[in-house]
């Protein structure tokens, strides 16, 4: 199956600090991939280098190829021509890429590059915001101001600008942080219904992990820029290999917290002057790991190149026993 989405390498550094280290992903065609970690993990980082958006005073390492086009090394109106034609963003507000001065119909039919006759354009407007869930109002929709729906049904209108060029990757960077739980479901299941009826690959991130079950297939866990497990979702929600993981998961409900028993080998204890910060090439989960070994103050973790990997030293022995 082809590569939607490569990530290699990715190293990301804002004030000569590293944000994002050395991350590899990818992403098979038509695969749903969820980014969960606590706020400063580098989700959003890495989520904004697929759309070739890192911040001027950033420097990247690596490479970010989406469609076989390396978007690091684009020129602006190549990427701009990416960003119209394969790829696409679902904002956190709507207020992002809403024009609050027109009606809603014009500016989704103004999004394409394509020069469509008004009725070509009428209809498939009309088709887009029933796929969002505008199903009997969407004519009404079309002839409103952003200002005139509510919170929700913007964001519904933020997702159908998002799919109206038919991307073959749509990033939704925490779509539904603003909205109820009913109107993120709707959200949530637009996307899917979107994904599955066209085949596009589509990159999550959220903090809602119940999303992340109901969407993806994939899940990739960043702790303090680095990857530290990248699998199946339903395998890593069932025994993740990756103490952050657990303890994630465990922190959401998901595990019963029996993975912190001890496994085999003496732990590090505090007499055993951990180095502070850890350093750059070891573990960055090393200070806070409840299971670290002297293995792990000496020697980096492996790293996650494919999923079904995780890094760490004691992996196997870490979905042992989240499974008990
Ligand atoms: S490599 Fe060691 S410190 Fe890092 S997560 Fe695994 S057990 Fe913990």
């Amino acid at each position: 199956m082809s590569k939607s989405l490569v990530i290699s390498d990715l190293t990301i550094r804002i004030g000569g600090q590293e944000v994002v280290s050395q991350i590899t992903l990818e992403l098979e065609s038509g695969r749903r991939l969820g980014i969960i970690g606590e706020s400063g993990s580098g989700k959003s980082l890495t989520v904004r280098s697929i759309l070739g958006d890192i911040p001027r005073y950033a420097t990247t390492e690596g490479k970010v190829v989406v469609q076989d086009r390396s978007v690091l090394e684009l020129q602006n109106s190549d990427l701009l021509s990416l960003r119209r034609n394969t790829l696409s963003l679902v904002p956190q507000t709507p207020s992002a890429t809403l024009d609050p001065s027109m009606k809603i119909g014009r500016q989704i039919a103004l999004a394409s590059d394509a020069a469509l006759t008004k009725v070509v354009a009428s209809d498939g407007v009309a088709k887009i915001l029933r796929l969002v869930g505008f199903e009997g109002n969407e004519l009404e929709i079309m002839n409103r101001y952003p200002h005139q729906l509510s919170g929700g049904q913007q964001q519904r209108v933020a997702v159908a600008l998002a799919l109206w060029s038919n991307p073959r990757v749509l990033i939704a960077d925490e779509p539904t942080s603003s909205l109820d739980s009913i109107l993120a479901r709707d959200i949530v299941e637009a996307i899917k219904r979107y994904s599955d009826s066209s085949g596009a690959s589509v990159v999550l991130v959220t903090h809602n992990l119940h999303e992340v079950i109901r969407l993806c297939s994939e899940v990739a866990i960043l702790y303090r820029g680095h990857l530290v497990e990248h699998g199946i979702t339903e395998t890593v929600f069932r025994e993740p290999m990756h103490p952050y993981s657990a303890t994630l998961l465990q922190a959401y409900g998901y595990l019963n917290g029996k993975y912190i028993s001890r496994i085999g080998g003496a732990t590090v204890t505090p007499n055993d002057s951990l180095p502070t910060p850890t350093p750059k090439a070891l573990c960055p989960y090393l200070n806070d790991c409840p299971i670290a070994k002297k293995l792990c103050s000496t020697t980096p973790p492996p790293r996650v190149t494919k999923p079904g990997q995780a890094a760490c030293h004691f992996a196997l022995e870490v979905r042992r026993l989240s499974k008990n």
